[in-house]
């Protein structure tokens, strides 16, 4: 029977070694000759010759586009002047073990069409720029919470093979070097394969990932503030899930961010 064992977690490690190399490189070279979303060339782009982002001016205003505020708790979108700090009409009745949701934007148009193409191999740049740019439009938000520890939503083991390019893991290593904070991508262990999440209903989503994480290092989250990252939340079910491990471990406090989210 396969178990995994010590070669699968050395492989494990290059591959993230890889990553990491690949994130940090992101912000480094800072004015990169193309748009990593367009391709357009950013030698004249104001914004990306200011702040290094490799995006164009014209993607960043279509990623941002949608004007509606999001609800503090869920990150959906609501009306205007509505006080969501205990959550919406949506969230809040949900039992969520996460405070709030940080997130770009709303999973349409052309932050849909990021968010899929930051799946595919060597969408790395496209994946970082992002999460770069979250992290400059959502600055105040995510100063407020102060996480101590970033998290990105863990794959199962076997994945790591199967799938081309682990956006959460990306996104999450860019959030640490912007935030000047930790991520440590091996505190929580997915432990067992699962369906895929956006295929199932609700209510079976939940089922799904019952007990499917687990925190390695207990003794490193005592009165920690978390911030899980992922590309995208849709009903927030894994996100709480991993919520429920972290705070179960002792966290103080738990909040989400994601480029997008899907109402
Ligand atoms: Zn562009
Ligand atoms: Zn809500």
């Amino acid at each position: 029977m396969l178990k995994p064992n010590e070669p699968m977690i050395e492989s494990r490690s290059s591959t993230q070694n890889i990553l990491r190399l690949s994130a940090s490189s992101i912000i480094d070279f800072a004015l990169p000759p193309a748009c990593a979303f367009c391709t357009r060339d950013l030698q004249n782009d104001f914004e990306a010759t200011v702040d290094g982002i490799s995006l164009c001016g014209r993607c960043r205003k279509q990623f941002t586009s949608d004007e509606r505020s999001p609800c503090f708790r869920c990150g959906m979108p609501v009306g205007p002047h509505v006080d969501t700090q205990d959550g919406c009409s949506e969230c809040r009745h949900r039992d969520y073990r996460f405070s709030q949701v940080i997130r770009l934007g709303v999973y349409d148009d052309s932050l849909r069409t990021a968010c899929i193409r930051g799946k595919s191999r060597g969408a790395e740049a496209l994946a970082g720029a992002m999460a770069a740019l979250l992290c400059q439009k959502l600055q105040q938000e995510l100063a407020e919470f102060a996480p101590d520890i970033i998290v990105p939503v863990p794959q199962y083991w076997l994945h790591w093979f199967t799938r081309p390019h682990h956006q959460a893991l990306t996104i999450a290593e860019v959030f640490g070097e912007q935030l000047k904070c930790l991520c440590d991508e091996r505190l929580v262990r997915k432990t067992r394969r699962t369906i895929d999440q956006s295929s199932l209903p609700r209510a079976k989503r939940l089922t799904n990932l019952k007990q499917a994480y687990a925190v390695q290092t207990k003794h490193k989250l005592k009165g920690q503030r978390v911030l899980i990252v992922d590309d995208i939340l849709t009903t927030g079910t894994t996100s709480n899930e991993l919520a429920k491990v972290l705070r179960k471990a002792g966290a103080s406090d738990v909040a989400v961010a994601v480029i997008a989210v899907v109402p």
